[in-house]
């Protein structure tokens, strides 16, 4: 997208790779589907960026989600429209974005070099050099850094590009995973008691030590057999990072409510019903349907209550404990997979060393930053890849100006 913002403006435009085939991680994002930006309002949008959103304010105003939609549309790739906003292609295909952009960038011209890894940069007055891995030097007035985080360095993105940016003079804020699965020590993760459960549309919440809430996500999710994934424990991934770095603990609390739309008395008196309706049947088939079976048994179990006993014969403070459990199930996570696992690299290059309006470096002229080497990252549901989009078409357009000037 630099290269298409840089080469529509005029400017002569190589774009160096290091890898056999350009865009390895687009193409696997979305589930491969690419799930190419969102069409909530931009409002929302920043909201759904957590690391550093505002910054991109001005930068919406002059590219945004619906430039976003246009552009591919424009290039015959039909999009479509799923829950919270997500855009996909029709086809849904990444690779078919993948190769709009490639057909997009050859017909402006832009000269490809792949299997071509930059080993660093020297920077100049006015003018900068390029130095290829084989050795090769390249000299330049404006250069785009596109080259991603450390997440799935098989993609190509190995982390590279931060040294370059404190060769130029710039910060690099503490680098850590987000949208990344998360680990936990609890007996029954490690003896895989729930591996494989999905709990739907549940409220997934961080507690700090102090039992006060930091961060809940509504949403699915999944118990694995090393901790929680799905697209909630995605979303809190980072604040349990934050959380165990920030209190120095060895592990934070995390709660599950399985009936967020429900409170605790209204669920009680649900269940109190059903006893009422069948008293005779086992409390578990009584239950049964409510929550998944095994996660349902999990509960009872915790609960301290035999689940074959007929229901009208199980205390009433055990159906509260039972009940307390559904709306607030407490365990503790102790971290996260790596940031080589992770779906997003949080942290980076600081944005306060960047211009908002044209992603221009405030430390070394004709250097300009984009996408996931930003110190900016988005929940999934293509909030990162409208960020690097969106950066990458404002880097190449001005780089492009400085670059004619
Ligand atoms: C499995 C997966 C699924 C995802 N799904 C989603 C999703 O659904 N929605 C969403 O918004 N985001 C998603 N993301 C995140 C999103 O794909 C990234 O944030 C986005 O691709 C970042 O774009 P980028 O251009 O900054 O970097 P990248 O896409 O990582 O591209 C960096 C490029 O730089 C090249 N490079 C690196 N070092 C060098 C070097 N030394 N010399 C030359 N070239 C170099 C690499 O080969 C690579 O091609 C997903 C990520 C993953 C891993």
């Amino acid at each position: 997208m630099a290269s298409v913002g840089a080469a529509s403006n005029g400017a002569r435009v190589l774009l160096i790779d290091k890898g056999e085939k350009l865009g390895r991680k687009l193409a696997i994002s979305g589930g491969g589907r690419c799930n190419v930006t969102n069409r909530l309002p931009v409002e929302e949008i920043i909201k759904h960026i957590p690391g550093n959103g505002r910054f991109l304010y001005s930068a919406f105003s002059v590219f945004n989600n619906e430039d976003i939609i246009s552009f591919f549309e424009g290039l015959g790739i039909e999009l479509k429209e799923e829950d919270h906003g997500r855009m996909f292609p029709v086809s849904n295909k990444a690779t078919d974005v993948v190769a709009a952009l490639l057909q997009k960038i050859k017909q402006l011209g832009v000269q490809i070099r792949t299997n071509t890894p930059v080993k660093t940069i020297n920077y100049g007055d006015g003018l900068h050099e390029i130095i290829l891995q084989n050795g090769e030097s390249l000299q330049t007035k404006s250069i785009v850094i596109a080259v991603g985080g450390k997440s799935v360095p098989h993609t190509g993105s190995t982390g590279d590009g931060y040294a370059w940016a404190k060769k130029a003079g710039h910060t690099i804020t503490d680098l850590y995973p987000t949208e990344v699965p998360i680990t936990s020590n609890e007996a029954f993760i490690n003896k895989k008691t729930l591996q494989g459960i999905s709990l739907r549309n549940v409220e997934l919440s961080v507690w700090n030590p102090k039992g006060k809430l930091i961060k809940s996500h509504q949403m699915d999710m999944i118990f694995t057999h090393f901790g929680v994934s799905g697209p909630a424990a995605l979303r809190c991934s980072q604040y349990v990072v934050k959380a165990l770095k920030k209190f120095n603990v060895p592990s934070i609390e995390m709660r599950i409510d399985s009936f967020p739309e429900e409170n605790e008395e209204n669920l009680l008196s649900t269940i109190q019903k059903k006893i009422d309706a069948e008293p005779k049947k086992s409390l578990k088939n009584v239950l049964k349907g409510i929550l998944p079976e095994k996660f349902l048994l999990f509960l009872i179990e915790k609960a301290e209550i035999d689940g074959e006993t007929a229901a009208d014969q199980v205390p009433k403070q055990a159906i509260r404990k039972l009940t307390s459990q559904m709306k607030s199930f407490s365990f503790h996570v102790n971290g996260t997979l790596s940031i080589e696992k992770a779906f997003v690299t949080g942290g980076g290059v600081s944005v306060k060393e960047i211009a908002p309006q044209t992603m221009a470096s405030k430390k070394q002229e004709g250097l300009f930053f984009c996408g996931e080497i930003l110190d900016l990252h988005g929940y999934t549901g293509g909030y990162n890849i409208t960020v690097a989009f969106v950066t990458g078409n404002i880097a190449g357009t001005n780089a492009a100006y400085h670059a004619l000037s």
